[in-house]
């Protein structure tokens, strides 16, 4: 397939129930340990790429407002990436729409990376399968390469990314038990951007946290045990796993040094309300990512109650319930992601 010139793309983040925390290769975005998540039907990002023939620097514009520093060259690194790989060298107009606050810990950079990866692919030409997409958007931002697949997506660690028997860091999909209807409730509690950025946090973590080692070893088991508990169909299961993880996670980062805490007074009120749930019978559980928003797990038809009760617990929290969402899409010119 030759060039398309412009390409728009549609992605949602996703929300991981075993973490992705800790890398082990910084310029390839290797991560320690595997991860499992789900792509959210909420907070869809839109990015279309227009190559920009006689343009003499890339133009990046997030949410109608022209990028600058950090935020515009890890787009241009991206672009960069996938300019080696066309062998072009023709710089691009990217205007990229997230309907999800950006950097607050609600996976902006997933989806938005997700959502570049596919556009900017199309647009230079690039020919990939959805493996080699989501390799792509892994470079972009690690949590990425989970978007390019639907509902339940795990992430393989791999062994490497330069020999072509080693391209085996990418997401797919994870098989789930027909009975399974899980929501997921999100809690914006802030929709600021973080003060310390995942990046850091995690090199932060990896460097001087003495439990991120044990918290790495255990994460491998709990990624084996949350496919058979998705596979079984087993919510209660799930989120059981998912919550222990993700304390696990937020675990690790207290005893760095410095400590990097994300977890906010009113994060923790809606961990005692999702205790309380639990203790009514209501089948809800807790994940929590590099920001103080909590997001609860629990059966569909839960998902109004558990709502209600954090509502309630905490009266300025916004709460929007997200279910398993699509893969990341092309959709212009009009066509599937192969
Ligand atoms: P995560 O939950 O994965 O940590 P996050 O959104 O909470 O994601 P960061 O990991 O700090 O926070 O990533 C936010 C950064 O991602 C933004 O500052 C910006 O650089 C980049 N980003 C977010 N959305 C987009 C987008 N649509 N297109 C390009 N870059 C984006």
């Amino acid at each position: 397939a030759g060039a398309a010139g412009s390409a728009t793309a549609v992605a949602h983040p996703n929300i991981a129930l075993v973490k992705y925390w800790g890398k082990r290769d910084e310029a390839l975005v290797l991560p320690r340990v595997g991860s499992l998540s789900m792509t959210l039907d909420v907070f869809a990002t839109t990015t279309r790429v227009t190559l920009a023939p006689g343009a003499g620097r890339d133009e990046v514009l997030l949410d109608g407002a022209s990028a600058a520093g950090s935020q515009r060259q890890r787009v241009v690194a991206f672009l960069d990436l996938v300019r080696a790989g066309a062998g072009s060298t023709l710089k691009a107009v990217v205007d990229s729409r997230n309907t999800v606050p950006t950097g607050a810990g609600l996976a902006s950079s997933a989806s938005g990376f997700a959502a570049l990866a596919v556009a900017a692919a199309a647009a230079y030409g690039l020919d990939l399968d959805v493996r080699g997409l989501s390799r792509l958007a892994r470079r972009g931002s690690g949590s990425a390469c989970r978007s390019l697949i639907a509902a339940f997506a795990q992430w393989h660690a791999g062994t490497g990314d330069l020999r072509q028997a080693d391209l085996t860091s990418y997401a797919e999909p994870v098989p789930a038990g027909a009975g399974l209807d899980p929501a997921l409730v999100v809690a914006v509690l802030n929709a600021g951007p973080k003060a310390v950025s995942s990046r850091e946090a995690m090199r932060r973590t990896v460097a001087t946290s003495p439990l991120y080692g044990p918290w790495a070893d255990s994460s491998a088991e709990d990624l084996d045990q949350m496919r058979a508990a998705l596979a079984a169909g087993d919510l209660e299961e799930v989120g059981r796993i998912a919550e222990r993880n993700a304390l696990g996670m937020h675990a690790t980062m207290l005893a760095a040094r410095p400590a990097v805490r994300y977890l906010a007074p009113d994060s923790l009120t809606v961990l005692d309300t999702v205790q309380g749930l639990r203790a009514r019978g209501v089948c809800a559980y807790a994940t929590m990512d590099a920001g103080p928003n909590v997001k609860v797990l629990c059966p569909r038809g839960q998902a109004p109650q558990v709502a209600a009760a954090i509502v309630g617990a905490v009266p300025g929290a916004r709460v929007i319930t997200a279910g398993p969402g699509p893969a990341a899409y092309l959709s212009a010119p009009a066509s599937a992601v192969r």
